[in-house]
């Protein structure tokens, strides 16, 4: 009953090597199911990387990661007072609130183990961070009271959509404004960017020489050659029907003659949580019921292609099989043979990860 996420290890491996090059900085991200790899070897993997630094994305996925890797752990998520004391000293801390940075500082003062954090300044994204005031007098804490280590800034940009450079400029007038950086050490001239391109990044580096851009990378890391990837399931069992012979856990009737394909993969997975793609708007479905397509008989497509083409669920997806329809004339796989699926990688659980 297995899905297996396979990978063209040579390709896959120079991919990573390429991007470590092009970025001396890097800080590979290692979150969530690992971006189907998993937390581990991806640890491992970022060791092999030679970076100094790795982010997760929570407190809870340290354990995953720290006895695979021995470098700095920055969380992405922010300190909060309910999180772990911050006294592991691999550990930096992403803090974006002013009350936060107090507690921390208070920590640091009177264990005289000064937290590793990073300041974050909120962007376009509105998720976490200090606005510029906030930033403006989280620096000036630092400088009073000292309590904390600080490694730089952080900002947490939105996927792509044009270019992020005159939000980074703006957010670096505030950085630049609040004082943080000047006189100090290069640890807090680092900044801490993600979703920047190589020559926004680069334009960056030429604006600021002082400081040094750290980009924080899963996605077009991990997953940046997708052509290494490929994820196959493998039929089960095939059944031929006729229109109207009944299957399934609800009892459905077949729309069409055809035949019931059975397939590793299901819930348990992740299979069948993603939206459709393809033809999914309202007009492409109507006309698709007006020709008396399949899915006027409600199926629903499905991530798994079958002779060159994407098929319907028969029903919706099982714990760890999932059912497909394939109309008459369909090639039909033999049971054991192996069907590609397009699957969101960073949404699926694998039963088994082959790197060749
Ligand atoms: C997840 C995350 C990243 C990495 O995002 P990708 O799109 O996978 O590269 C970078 N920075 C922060 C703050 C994140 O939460």
């Amino acid at each position: 009953m297995s899905l297996v996420l396979r990978v063209d290890g040579d390709r896959w491996r120079s991919h990573l090597k390429d991007v470590r090059a092009r970025h001396p900085a890097l800080v590979p991200v290692v979150k969530g199911n690992g971006y189907g790899f998993g937390l581990g070897r991806l640890a491992r993997r970022s060791g092999w990387l030679g970076v100094d630094t790795l982010a997760v994305g929570t407190y809870e996925e340290i354990p995953a990661v720290e006895q695979r890797y021995d470098g700095s752990l920055l969380v992405l998520t922010p300190w909060r007072p309910w999180n772990p004391a911050p006294d592991n000293p691999r550990v930096i801390h992403t803090v974006g609130r002013v009350e936060d940075l107090t507690a921390l500082a208070e920590h640091g003062s009177s264990s005289g183990r000064r937290p590793r954090v990073v300041l974050e300044r909120m962007t376009s994204m509105r998720r976490h961070g200090f606005s510029a005031p906030g930033l403006r007098e989280a620096a000036a804490l630092v400088l009073e009271r000292g309590g904390v280590h600080v490694e730089g800034v952080a900002v947490h940009l939105p996927l792509a959509r044009g270019s992020h450079l005159s939000q980074v400029e703006r957010l670096m007038t505030d950085v630049v404004a609040a004082g943080l950086a000047a006189g100090h050490g290069s640890d807090r001239r680092t900044i801490w960017v993600s979703h920047l391109t190589d020559p926004e990044l680069d334009t960056l580096a030429q604006r600021y020489p002082d400081f040094t851009f750290r980009p924080r990378v899963g996605t077009d890391l991990w997953l940046g050659d997708r052509g290494a990837l490929s994820v196959r399931a493998t039929v089960l069992d095939a059944h031929p029907v006729e229109r109207g012979d009944v299957y399934g856990y609800r009892g459905r009737s077949a729309p069409r003659p055809g035949t019931i394909l059975v397939v590793s993969g299901g819930t348990a997975h992740g299979i069948g949580l993603e939206a459709p793609t393809g033809e999914a708007t309202m007009r492409a479905r109507a006309a698709s019921i007006a020709r008396g397509g399949l899915d006027a008989a409600g199926l629903v497509r499905s991530p798994y292609t079958v002779d060159g083409k994407q098929r319907l669920f028969a029903e919706p997806p099982h714990m760890q099989a999932s059912m497909l329809f394939l109309p008459r004339g369909t090639a039909v796989p033999e049971v054991g043979d192996e069907v590609d699926v397009r699957v969101r990688l960073t949404a699926t659980l694998f039963d088994r990860i082959e790197i060749s």
